[in-house]
Order: structure tokens, then C-alpha cells, then sequence
């Protein structure tokens, strides 16, 4: 595949160059009237379902992160795309037997959520690096924000965390990158992210670098800046919507 800015007209390349212009001037608003401390955060751009051509674009756009939830579909894409250097973060939900896969390519996870999964990814990372001298996994804690434990959508509980971030803590090749959320269908997503934002205030005050928070997509990223989100991961606003389920 060609460099995408020096190939034919490519209208799908213009409809991504817009439509992340158009969500990189949210985030500077928002990033604007949360005040002078806050910082930009970082976008990891999700990618799943659409295509590696898409990623390729996006790369030439100028993105360095990308998100996927599946762990076949991204191994694919990374394999693919390792000519582009990009970071690929995993941010969907993680079966422990899948971990192994995921230390070949990603640079974090975002939806560490039990002791077994970090033990699991602890064990993979310690071959991995053996083998390759990989940098370490960044791990982010995914919290539950939902009350009603029926209809949550993955997650610790906050009362959780602390011991999940001790052993992620003290499991070599694993980084403690901070806390990640999904705001809860139907909640006010400023209240989940200000929780979010106090869970993490408790985090740091043990573990001082684990000051990642993982917050925010398309429909809620200007909450998620206002609560001091460092990683946003927007999909839609940016690729259009996701193709069916396949
Ligand atoms: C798909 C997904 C996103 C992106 O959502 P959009 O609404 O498309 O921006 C963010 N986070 C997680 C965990 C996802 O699964």
C-alpha cells in the first residue's frame, strides 16, 4: 500500500482528515475551558471494525495511537501496519487465555479488571521479553462507575482497585498506567468521570506515577477533559459508524 498522502484522490482520506480536525478542536475547547493546568490529553483513535486501509490513513493524518477490542482483528492490523510505528492499545474486555497474543503487539491495556488477568499478563509479558526485550505493558485499572452491578459494562469495583494496583505494581513487566472507565448508558457522564477522578486522586496518592486516566469517547469527551482525562479513545466521531457486528 502507497503513502496515502502521495496516491490518487482519496475522498475517504479527506472525510478522516475533517472529521479528526473536527474532534481535535473539541478536545482544545475542552482542554481550553478546564484551565490553565489542564493538559492535553493523549487520543488513541479506535479503530475496530474498519479496516487496516483506514488505520494506514489515519497514520498518514498524522494519528500515533489506535485502539482495538478484538484481539484476532488487531493482531492482524499490527502485523499489517508495523511499517507505521504505531502504539496499539487494547481497550475492550481481555480473556486471560488471550493475553499471550496481545504482550506481541500492544503497548497498554485499558480494561485490567481482575487479579487473574494480571497474572496472566504478567506470565506473557515475562516471555515476550525474554524473547524480544519489549518495553513494559501499561495497565490501566478499569472501574466499574455503574451502582447497579446487573447492568454494568466491565470493571473492578472501586473498592477493588487497591489491591489490583498492588499487584500490578509489583509484577515485573507490567507498568500501573492509572484507572480507565466507561461512563454507564443512561448516567450524567460528568458525575461518572468527577468519580472516576476521585478514584484516581486515591490511586496516586500510593502509587504516584499511575496518574493515567482513561475516560471519554465521542459522545463524552468534553466531560472526560473536565475531570483531567490524560487518554480519550474515540471511534465513531472519527471513522463514522462501526459496520455491523460480523
Ligand atoms: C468502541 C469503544 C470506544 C469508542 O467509542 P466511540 O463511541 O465510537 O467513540 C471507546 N472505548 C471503548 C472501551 C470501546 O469499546
Amino acid at each position: 500500500m502507497n503513502n496515502p498522502l502521495t496516491g490518487p484522490p482519496d475522498p475517504r482520506l479527506e472525510q478522516l482528515r475533517g472529521r479528526l480536525a473536527a474532534v481535535q478542536e473539541r478536545i482544545d475547547n475542552a482542554v481550553a475551558a478546564a484551565g490553565p493546568a489542564a493538559r492535553p490529553p493523549r487520543l488513541i483513535v479506535v479503530t475496530k471494525f474498519h479496516p487496516a486501509e483506514d488505520v494506514r490513513r489515519l497514520a498518514a493524518l498524522g494519528v500515533t495511537d489506535v485502539g482495538e477490542n478484538r484481539d484476532q482483528e488487531a493482531a492482524q492490523k499490527a502485523a499489517q501496519l508495523q511499517d507505521l510505528g504505531l502504539s496499539w492499545h487494547f481497550i475492550g474486555q481481555l480473556q486471560s487465555k488471550k493475553a499471550k497474543s496481545v504482550v506481541k503487539y500492544a503497548a497498554s491495556v485499558h480494561a485490567v479488571d481482575r487479579e487473574a488477568l494480571v497474572s496472566a499478563l504478567a506470565k506473557a509479558m515475562a516471555a515476550e521479553s525474554d524473547r524480544t526485550g519489549r518495553a513494559p505493558l501499561d495497565c490501566f485499572i478499569q472501574v466499574s462507575l455503574d451502582d447497579d452491578a446487573g447492568a454494568h459494562r466491565g470493571g473492578a469495583a472501586p473498592a477493588e482497585v487497591p489491591a489490583l494496583a498492588e499487584q500490578l505494581a509489583g509484577a515485573a513487566g507490567l507498568r500501573l498506567a492509572g484507572v480507565m472507565a466507561v461512563a454507564p448508558l443512561g448516567a450524567d457522564p460528568a458525575a461518572a468521570f468527577e468519580k472516576l477522578a476521585g478514584i484516581s486522586g486515591r490511586l496516586t496518592e500510593q502509587f504516584p506515577h499511575a496518574t493515567g486516566i482513561s475516560a471519554g469517547m465521542s459522545q463524552d469527551l468534553e466531560q472526560a477533559v473536565r475531570f483531567g482525562a490524560t487518554h480519550l479513545r474515540v471511534g465513531s466521531d472519527i471513522l463514522g459508524p462501526r459496520p455491523a457486528l460480523r
